[in-house]
C-alpha cells in the first residue's frame, strides 16, 4: 500500500482483506472490490501537541491524535488510549478495528481512535487532570455528539473521561453526549463499565451453544483469562455468574493462576488496587488473605498465563493487540481449549490465528475482537441514545439489549461464513474470522 511501517495497522488490514479475499464474496459481487481502496485510508488524522505542567511546575509534552476513520455508518465512534506505546500505526489499526465492529453492533456508528503515548502509571490524579485537560483543549474543536464521540480504552477510564468531558464543557460551553463511558450522575449508562466484558462472555455462551447443539454451557468450564483491567474483571465475573471457573489473571509484570478459581472478592481487591496502579504482585502480597487458603493464587513473574493455566475449555485474551504468541496459541489447543474469544483488540498474532483456525476441524473455535469485543461500543452506542433522548434506561434494560446485540453479532458472523466461505470442516463449525471480517465489511461497502 504504500504507507511507513505501520506493522500493527498492517496485520489488521491483512486480516481484513485475506479473510475476503479467502471468500467467495467478490465472486458474487465484485462491485465491493472498490469498497477496499476507500476504507483502507483514514478519511482524516488530527495531529497535535500536548503541553501539561506536571506537579513540580515542569511542561511536558506528549504526542496526541485523533484517527477519524471512516464515517459511512454515523459519526466517528471508538476509544481514546493513554498508553507510552501510542503511535500512529497502533491508533490506525485500533480505527480500522473499530469500523468494522461498530458497523457488527447493528448501531450507527462510524470508526474512530485516538490517543496519547502519555503513561498514566503513577502520575498523581492533578497530574492526570491537567493532562486530561490540556489534551481535550486540542481535541474540542473537531468531536461532537453527530461528528465524533470518544470513549475509553487503556490508560482511559471513567475518571479520566469525567476530567476529560469537565474540560469539553467548560471550553465549548455545551453539555451533549460528546463522550462515553460517562459517570452515572452525569449522563452515563448503567452497564457501560461491565459492557466488554460481559459482552464477550454472551458471545461465546452463542459459541458453546452452537457447538455442541446446546448441550452445553458455561457451567463447569475452565476459563483462562489475560489482563486485569476492566474487560478482564467483568470477564471474570460474569463466567463466575455461569457457573465457570477462571483459572487466570495478568498484568504487564506478570499472571496469576488459580487452581479452585479466582472469586468475585478477589476480582473486587483487585480492581481497587489497579485504580491505584498497582501491581497484581503488588495487590496479592497488600491482600494476602484474600488470597489464600482455599483461595491461593500462584504468581508467575514476567509471564503471561496461556502455557500456564494446564487444562483449559475457553480463553478470554483480554489485556492487550498480539498477546497470543503462535506457540502459546499451540498450548492452549494441545490443553484441549476449544474457544478462544477476543476480550482485546488483535489479541491474538496471526500466527496464533493461523494455529486456532487450523484447528477447527478438531473443534477448536476462534472469535475475532471485532466480533467477540463489540459490547463495549454497543453500549457506548446505547449511551447516545440515551443522552439524545434525555433518558436514561434500567441497567436490566441496558443488558436486555447488549444480550441481544451479542447475540445477533454471532447469529450474524456465523450466517455470513456459510453463504460467503464455502470451506466448512467435517464438525461443521464455520470460521467466524472470515463471518465476522465479511459481514462487517459488506455492510460498511454498502452504507
Ligand atoms: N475502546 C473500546 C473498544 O475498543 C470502546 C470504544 C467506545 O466505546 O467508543 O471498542
Amino acid at each position: 500500500m504504500g504507507l511507513p511501517h505501520e506493522p500493527e495497522f498492517q496485520q489488521a488490514y491483512n486480516e481484513l482483506v485475506e479473510a475476503i479475499q479467502d471468500s467467495t464474496l467478490f465472486i458474487q459481487k465484485p462491485e465491493y472490490k472498490k469498497v477496499i481502496p476507500v476504507v483502507s485510508v483514514p478519511e482524516r488524522i488530527i495531529q497535535f501537541r500536548v503541553s501539561w505542567e506536571n506537579d513540580k511546575g515542569e511542561i511536558e509534552v506528549n504526542n496526541g491524535y485523533r484517527v477519524q476513520f471512516n464515517s459511512a455508518l454515523g459519526p466517528y465512534k471508538g476509544g481514546l488510549r493513554f498508553h507510552p506505546s501510542v503511535n500512529l500505526s497502533i491508533l490506525k489499526f485500533l480505527g480500522f478495528e473499530q469500523i468494522f465492529k461498530n458497523a457488527l453492533t447493528g448501531l450507527s456508528m462510524g470508526g474512530g481512535k485516538g490517543g496519547c503515548d502519555f503513561n498514566p502509571k503513577g502520575r498523581t490524579d492533578s497530574e492526570i487532570r491537567r493532562f486530561c485537560v490540556a489534551f481535550m483543549r486540542q481535541l474540542a474543536r473537531y468531536i461532537g455528539a453527530d461528528t465524533d464521540v470518544p470513549a475509553g480504552d487503556i490508560g482511559v477510564g471513567g475518571r479520566e473521561v469525567g476530567f476529560l468531558f469537565g474540560a469539553y464543557k467548560q471550553m465549548q460551553n455545551n453539555w451533549s453526549g460528546v463522550l462515553t463511558g460517562k459517570g452515572l450522575s452525569w449522563g452515563g449508562s448503567l452497564i457501560r463499565p461491565e459492557a466488554t466484558g460481559y459482552g464477550v462472555v454472551y458471545y461465546v455462551e452463542k459459541m458453546i451453544e452452537k457447538a455442541t447443539n446446546g448441550k452445553e454451557s458455561f457451567k463447569g468450564k475452565k476459563v483462562a483469562v489475560s489482563g486485569s483491567g476492566n474487560v478482564a474483571q467483568y470477564a471474570a465475573l460474569k463466567v463466575i455468574e455461569l457457573g465457570g471457573t477462571v483459572v487466570s489473571l495478568s498484568d504487564s509484570k506478570g499472571s496469576i493462576i488459580s487452581k479452585n478459581g479466582i472469586t468475585p472478592d478477589q476480582v473486587h481487591v483487585i480492581a481497587a488496587g489497579k485504580v491505584k496502579f498497582l501491581t497484581l504482585e503488588q495487590i496479592i502480597k497488600e491482600s494476602a488473605s484474600t488470597f489464600s487458603g482455599n483461595n491461593e493464587v500462584k504468581y508467575i513473574a514476567g509471564a503471561r498465563p496461556w502455557v500456564h493455566v494446564g487444562q483449559v475449555d475457553v480463553a478470554l485474551p483480554s489485556a492487550t493487540q498480539n498477546e497470543v504468541s503462535g506457540e502459546e496459541a499451540k498450548a492452549l489447543v494441545d490443553a484441549g481449549c476449544k474457544y478462544i474469544a477476543e476480550g482485546s483488540n488483535m489479541g491474538s498474532t496471526q500466527e496464533a490465528i493461523d494455529v486456532f483456525e487450523a484447528n477447527r476441524s478438531n473443534n477448536v473455535w476462534y472469535a475475532p475482537g471485532k466480533a467477540a469485543n463489540c459490547g463495549g461500543v454497543a453500549v457506548s452506542g446505547l449511551e447516545m441514545a440515551q443522552n439524545s433522548q434525555r433518558t436514561t434506561w434500567t441497567s436490566e434494560e441496558v443488558d436486555r439489549r447488549l444480550k441481544e446485540i451479542m447475540y445477533n453479532c454471532f447469529d450474524n458472523c456465523y450466517s455470513t461464513a456459510i453463504k460467503y466461505s464455502a470451506e466448512k470442516n467435517a464438525s461443521g463449525l464455520p470460521s467466524l474470522l472470515k463471518g465476522a471480517n465479511i459481514a462487517g465489511f459488506i455492510k460498511v461497502a454498502d452504507a
